[in-house]
């Protein structure tokens, strides 16, 4: 994701913390900055559920799960904005026509929000063979060890 996008969900951020809700600003920023994905972020708000991936013990490792209506099962990593979907393998990496898929803006608007479910723990130790499983076919993430 870029610098200026990420500034832009920053200051939605800021702007829903201080008012809990999202004005049409917001929205018009959202829109303005991702297009059509903007809008397919926020439907998988309503479909799809999100937890965070915690290890024991705990690292700083960003990494989500998410589930969508169809329990099709997608991970994301917020630090390194990566994710599994085809779209993200195919426009982001390979033709760097996108930016970011809409699991990465969705997973960004969850945390926003507060939609975030409760979190799954896992082994620490079983993070580095977990991280390779999952992004193998689109990156291999350097795991930092606390
Ligand atoms: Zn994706």
């Amino acid at each position: 994701m870029d610098v200026m996008s990420e500034a832009i969900l920053n200051k939605i951020e800021e702007n829903y913390k201080a008012t809990n809700t999202l004005s049409d600003d917001d929205y018009e920023m959202l829109y303005y900055t991702f297009g059509d994905m903007a809008g397919n972020a926020l439907a998988l708000l309503e479909t799809s559920t999100i937890h965070k991936i915690e290890t024991l013990p705990p690292s700083s490792y960003g990494l989500y799960k998410i589930e969508s209506g169809s329990r099709k099962v997608y991970y994301v990593s917020r630090k390194c904005h990566i994710c599994q979907c085809k779209f993200f393998k195919f426009k982001v990496k390979r033709d760097r026509a996108k930016q970011t898929c809409k699991h990465n803006v969705f997973c960004r608007m969850a945390l926003i929000l507060g939609e975030v479910g409760s979190p799954i723990t896992i082994k620490l130790e079983d993070l580095a063979g977990y991280l390779n499983d999952i992004f193998s076919t689109t990156e291999t993430l350097p795991v930092r060890r606390p």
